[in-house]
């Protein structure tokens, strides 16, 4: 019997995408916080994540919790899985949603948190990617950010998740086997000879001619993507190569938090009017416990989507989006990440 209240959350295999599909009929009994556009101020709502809620209580800096609407359950295993008839493929939804609070100030920001903070933030999400990565089942460790009613977010104090799968989902899949191809091919790191090339695009400025560069430091350089699916999309990519977040050392620790905290002052600059810019932050990391991992092809960066294409407009996925998935961006990388460069923080 299908009823609200008892648990049907599952995966479901897509036969024609070829994907895992989270089923998670539970979550549309959480909250929605925030009406409008603009930050509404703390009195209007109780939150649970302030110190005064039982989940915000105590002294800490930066805080993991479970995340109690969760779509995906440590519980189950994802090895029982079934076929019904001739393409029903389930799976129990096996797998792990934390929250990570960023701060105890409800009306913070990743742009406008201590450098410390921020590095103690950093330590917990390796400090949870090494715990995590200890279950082996577990293959995908992803650490992202939603920020922003525009992209859904539900609740506006400073906070992250950690969303752990049993499978490698299919844009990483995707990442990893153009890394294998690459490599394959020109015995070189893809993501390695991008950052040379942008570079080298850089030098060219002065010739008059163009770089897709937003801002860098000693350890990593943020780019406009030549192949950008967002008008203002960038991307944080190391300087070395390195798989994961567990691989960094204290001083790219100490740059990571610099550029982070820049790109999102950077967004907030852009989006104007002392209001925050909403967007996506997606952590991408080597797969873990796979043979996928072991190959050491994937190389660490940070993704960052938003909708924002300019003062109140919004770029909605539409028709030719969601039907053919081919995105179709509004602005040059070039013309872009020359706005981004120039933004003062
Ligand atoms: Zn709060
Ligand atoms: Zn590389
Ligand atoms: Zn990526």
């Amino acid at each position: 019997m299908l009823d609200e209240k008892s648990d049907k959350s599952q995966y479901r295999w897509d036969p024609f995408q070829k994907e895992w599909i989270i089923y998670a009929p539970k979550r549309n009994l959480r909250p929605f916080q925030g009406k409008n556009f603009k930050k509404e101020p703390k009195k209007t709502w109780t939150c649970p994540f302030c110190p005064d809620a039982p989940e915000g209580s105590g002294k800490w800096v930066v805080k993991q919790l479970p995340n109690r609407f969760a779509s995906l359950d440590e519980t189950k295993h994802f090895s029982i899985e079934k076929i019904m008839g001739s393409f029903k493929k389930t799976a129990p939804n096996y797998g792990k949603c934390e929250v990570i609070l960023y701060s105890q100030d409800h009306d913070a920001s990743f742009g406008t948190l201590e450098h410390q903070n921020i590095i103690a933030l950093i330590k917990m999400w390796q400090e949870r990617f090494a715990a995590i990565k200890n279950m082996k089942d577990m293959k995908y460790i992803f650490i992202m950010e939603n920020r922003g009613k525009e992209i859904g977010n539900s609740m506006t104090h400073p906070h992250g998740q950690i969303f752990s799968f049993p499978f490698i989902p299919p844009k990483i899949e995707k990442e990893y086997l153009a890394f294998k191809q690459y490599n394959k091919e020109k015995n070189s790191c893809i993501l390695c000879d991008i950052l040379k090339e942008e570079q080298n695009e850089k030098n060219e400025l002065k010739n008059g001619g163009n770089s897709r560069i937003v801002c860098e430091n000693d350890d990593f350089l943020a780019i406009i993507p030549y192949y950008a699916h967002w008008a203002f999309e960038i991307h944080i990519i190391s300087k070395r190569h390195f798989r994961s977040l567990i691989e960094i050392t204290e001083t790219e620790i100490e740059s990571l938090a610099q550029i982070m905290k820049k790109i999102v002052q950077k967004y907030d600059a852009l989006h104007g009017d002392g209001n925050i810019m909403p967007y996506v932050m997606a952590m991408h990391n080597s797969p873990v416990n796979t043979k996928e991992n072991s190959e050491n092809l994937f190389h660490f960066h940070i993704e960052y989507y938003t909708p924002f294409r300019g003062k109140e407009k919004l770029k909605f996925l539409a028709g030719v989006e969601l039907g053919t998935g081919t995105m179709i961006c509004d602005a040059l990388p070039e013309l872009n990440a020359k706005i981004m460069r120039e933004l003062s923080t």
